[in-house]
């Protein structure tokens, strides 16, 4: 018997890379191959030299077409079988591996927009909306615009057996969240890919497109983030280990924002729900400032920590790599 593998792939599209898939036929009992594509038409890859190569990473059950069909998230790579100078992920195996006996885990909001044409849902033909205060979490046909679109990816997000922890509606019309996580570094960046492709595929049958652009409508309207929640063993046994990430976090601020997905200045500008990207806070409850402690952690003295400026548009691979980096060194001390 065969079956169809979608193998899913990040590209080098600047300055924010995008999701490539295409379709291979497999026999039953055969291991996933690896595979190659056209670099030149990726940015990945000049025309005189084109080939890159999928390397699978991440397998899951292919919720759209259903039965033996698969999808697989792969990395790519040099054909030296080296990474590729996209490959993110390979940056990220290594610490997530040193920092292992600290026991990571992340939970990330990926918030994003769905758009009708060049509008976002639920923006009337040449005009605005009524301003923003009744769409977040909200109900009826006046408030919400996507509903059916939202349902279908999360339940091709569970199909699929990846481990979302909630869905909901954000403060801008057409603007939605889900959450992936908690889980690895590793684990949760792969997943979170993956639940993103599920998400442009899902809304592509609806003839919507969805975006993770920070900012997709400037003015008074709430920009996209990827709040990128965080805790180590120590973290979520006792507060001082709260206080210690938080602290380190805010002695290499300028590496993390511009890391933190293009654009993340006209995000982070001080209203909306953020903070100033160049001038770091940390507080309980506070949704603006850097990062944020939950207010149950204050209470209970451990648990987990919020940063807030990752952009939607960031890549998991960099954002989780740089808190292990910057969290787990510092608590190692
Ligand atoms: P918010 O109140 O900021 O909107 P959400 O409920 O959208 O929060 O997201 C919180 C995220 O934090 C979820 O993905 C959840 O799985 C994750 N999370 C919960 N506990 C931890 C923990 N100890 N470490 C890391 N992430 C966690
Ligand atoms: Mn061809
Ligand atoms: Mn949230
Ligand atoms: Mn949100
Ligand atoms: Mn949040």
């Amino acid at each position: 018997m065969s079956y169809k593998a979608e193998y899913i792939w990040i590209d080098g599209t600047e300055p924010t890379a995008k999701l490539r898939s295409k379709t291979r036929i497999l026999h039953d009992g055969a291991e996933l191959p690896l595979w190659g594509f056209d670099g030149s038409s990726t940015n990945q890859a000049g025309g005189a030299s084109s080939d890159c190569v999928l390397r699978p990473v991440f397998t899951c059950p292919d919720p759209i077409r259903g039965g033996n069909d698969v999808l697989v998230l792969c990395e790519v790579l040099n054909t030296d079988m080296t990474p590729h100078r996209t490959n993110t992920r390979a940056l990220l195996t290594g610490p997530a591996e040193q920092y292992a006996d600290q026991e990571s885990i992340f939970g990330i909001e990926q918030e994003y927009t769905f758009f009708a044409g060049s509008r976002p849902l639920g923006f009337p033909e040449g005009g605005f909306p009524a301003p923003q205060g009744g769409y977040y979490c909200g109900v009826g046909a006046d408030e919400i615009f996507g509903r059916e679109i939202v349902e279908k990816h999360l339940d091709n997000c569970l199909k699929a057996g990846l481990e979302l922890s909630g869905i909901n509606a954000e403060v801008m019309p057409g603007q939605w969240e889900f959450q992936v996580g908690p889980l690895g570094a590793v684990e949760v960046s792969d997943q979170l890919w993956v639940a993103r492709w599920l998400l442009y595929r899902t809304a592509e049958e609806f003839n919507v497109s969805a975006t993770l652009d920070p900012k997709p409508v400037k003015g008074d309207w709430n920009g996209a983030g990827a709040h990128t929640n965080f805790s180590t063993k120590a973290m979520r046994e006792g507060y001082d280990a709260i206080i210690t990430a938080c602290e380190s976090l805010g002695e290499r601020v300028l590496e993390h924002v511009k890391n933190y997905g293009f654009g993340v200045e006209g995000r982070l500008t001080g209203l909306h729900e953020t903070a100033p990207w160049d001038r770091y806070s940390y507080g309980v409850s506070d949704r603006g400032a850097s990062v944020r402690i939950p207010w149950q952690v204050a209470a209970e003295r451990k648990g987990y920590i919020e940063d807030r400026r990752p952009n939607a548009n960031c890549d998991p691979y960099v954002v989780t790599r740089l808190m292990v980096e910057t969290c787990c060194a510092a608590l190692e001390k």
